[in-house]
């Protein structure tokens, strides 16, 4: 890992502040109680701080005292979002030390309750706001970001986030928290990270009304006017920050299908609610075959939900059995599909193109029960943002004719998922192999007690972001996806398995994003879409890339 480099004087975000007040006011260089005394000296600190230097791990305590005594997780997330205004380096420490309490706060499900109450909840603006009001000037606009040396950009328009819709500006929570999860799960360097919010207005009639809304007040634009300015944005980013990895979060299914297929082949970029979840979900799935035993191609998955998520997941198994040798449309007929109007079956009425191949011949089904009762599938994966949908009866019948039902509930935040992992649980008798989108508990059933997975996506993109900017990779493919998802299900251990877990424990977040990255940029360097040489420890150079949240010592800098 690097040790913390002490930038230059100069332009930028990591330009040196003055002397005294401005060290604690920037939140890159601030380390708060811990400067030292010579540091005070050289700085111009003296007197600004209490007298006792504190070491970062008397600090990360206090902070740790402080998030354990909050009465909500939203007074955790805010008290989290302030430590990272104030003080960067201290922020990324705690998170990476306690990433299982601090997960489910600084992202999905907490995120979520902080996205809607985003205006409410503001205190300094974080990310980068571009609306489609600048349009024309997007390029001359973004000049106004602090550094050049941006590699990884998470944008969202804000029309569908986790499970909760149309948010609007108020989507902001969602670029800011994925890219706190690249430093903290791979250690891209939190300077080298830029959210981006495009607010092209908002559906939500409810946030229009809201006196307290922070974006434009206005209905979504949409057509050749909303294409022409992610295409501006697009460009700008591109031009200004040459090579950044584009990874497009939390758009509306009409637009994200449509966007990733325009811009694959024509920028470095991905979008994770496809082809990130497709990822997580297919691990979760080779490690459910590795409890039950069985083969890939002999599985029948019976989606709930056929948006982003759902197609997203079936296009990386379909993937992987055509590796196994299925023929494609041999490999489409092990996955099925109930949306909003029942089963998706052939000839029925206005299929959107990313359905069609999902859509065989069968009898309509007119709801999720029936279609499991008829297709007796051997797994279940809800992605449909519709919660109690997986009723008793339906998991009831996925343990009548499966030994070992496989239950994903993927939808977020916990709120909307398909069941809970004590519903699960109870109702196959401990039976189930189960995993969500937003972390449960552990049950204990009958003096067992069951490990919930959580296919939690953070699993993939940190890492496939570190192997793209560590090689430079000029474009990022399926098959990355999909080696991603095998190296993430190989690392799982027996002992993880028998209790139930289908991913590692999230407390080995690095070592995963590390081996992802390498197994990245493998393929990167396999297929020439490399724009760095290839270093002759491709491991240990990829270890060396990964940001430590460590104090350097100032206290020489200004001699
Ligand atoms: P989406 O809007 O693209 O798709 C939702 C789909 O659900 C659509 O096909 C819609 O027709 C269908 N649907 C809606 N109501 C339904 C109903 N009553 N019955 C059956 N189907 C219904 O959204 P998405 O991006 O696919 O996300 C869906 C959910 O998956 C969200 O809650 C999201 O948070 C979750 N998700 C989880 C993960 C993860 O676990 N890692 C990753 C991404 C998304």
């Amino acid at each position: 890992m690097t040790t913390p480099k002490i930038p230059k004087r100069g332009r930028g975000r990591r330009a040196l502040p003055a002397r005294g007040v401005d060290w604690l006011h920037n939140p890159v260089f601030n380390k708060g109680t811990a400067f030292t005394d010579a540091e005070r000296d050289a700085l111009g600190l003296r007197g600004l701080l209490p007298p006792h230097v504190q070491t970062m791990a008397e600090q990360v305590r206090r902070v740790m005292a402080n998030f354990r005594s909050k009465s909500s997780d939203l007074e955790r997330y805010i008290q989290m979002v302030a430590l990272q205004d104030r003080n960067e380096t201290l922020f990324y420490r705690v998170v990476m030390d306690h990433l299982e309490d601090m997960l489910p706060i600084i992202y999905t499900p907490t995120v979520g309750k902080a996205c809607q109450e985003y205006g409410h909840i503001f205190r300094r603006a974080r990310g980068f706001y571009l609306s489609s009001h600048d349009r024309g000037l997007v390029g001359k606009i973004l000049r106004n970001w602090p550094t050049r040396d941006v590699k990884v950009i998470v944008v969202t328009d804000g029309e569908r986030i986790l499970g909760l819709g149309d948010l609007g500006a108020f989507g902001m929570g969602i670029p800011v928290g994925k890219l706190s999860l690249y430093t903290a799960c791979a250690g891209i360097h939190p300077t080298q990270c830029l959210p981006v919010t495009l607010d092209v207005g908002t559906d939500n009639e409810t946030l229009l009304a809201d006196p307290l809304y922070i974006g434009l007040r206005q209905k979504r634009i949409r057509g050749d006017e909303y294409d022409a300015f992610i295409e501006e944005f697009m460009a700008a980013a591109q031009k200004l920050f040459p090579g950044v990895l584009i990874q497009f979060e939390d758009f509306g299914n009409r637009n994200a299908f449509r966007l990733l297929e325009h811009y694959r082949d024509r920028a470095c970029t991905f979008n994770d609610d496809i082809q990130g979840t497709g990822a997580v979900a297919l691990a979760g799935i080779l490690s459910a075959l590795h409890i039950t035993g069985k083969k890939l191609a002999d599985q029948r998955v019976l989606f709930l939900g056929a948006g982003e998520a759902g197609i997203g997941i079936a296009e990386n198994l379909v993937a992987c059995l055509v590796a196994e040798g299925l023929a494609p449309a041999e490999a489409c007929r092990r996955c099925w599909f109930v949306d909003s109007k029942g089963l998706v079956v052939k000839g029925r009425d206005a299929l959107t193109e990313h359905k069609v191949r999902f859509a065989h011949e069968h009898a309509p089904c007119a709801d999720l029960f029936s279609a499991v009762q008829t297709l007796k599938p051997t797994m279940l994966v809800g992605a449909s943002g519709q919660p109690k949908t997986f009723t008793e009866e339906i998991v009831r019948a996925m343990a009548g004719f499966n030994e070992r039902p496989v239950v994903f509930a993927l939808s977020n935040p916990t709120s909307k998922a398909e069941c809970t992992a004590e519903e699960a649980y109870h109702w196959t008798d401990g039976r189930a192999i189960f995993a969500s989108g937003s972390p449960f508990a552990p049950v204990t059933v009958a003096g067992k007690t069951h490990v919930p997975g959580q296919g939690n996506n953070a699993y993939i993109f940190p890492g496939v972001g570190l192997g793209v900017v560590c090689t430079g990779a000029r474009r990022v493919t399926d098959t990355m996806f999909i080696k991603a998802a095998r190296t993430l299900a190989s690392l799982i251990r027996e002992h993880e398995l028998a209790e139930g877990r289908v991913y590692p424990s999230l407390n080995r977040i690095h070592e995963v994003s590390h081996a992802i990255a390498v197994a990245v940029a493998e393929e990167v360097f396999a297929r020439q879409l490399n724009t760095r040489s290839r270093p002759d420890d491709l491991a240990g150079f990829i270890r060396s890339q990964m940001f430590k949240p460590e104090y350097p010592d100032y206290s020489k800098v200004l001699a």
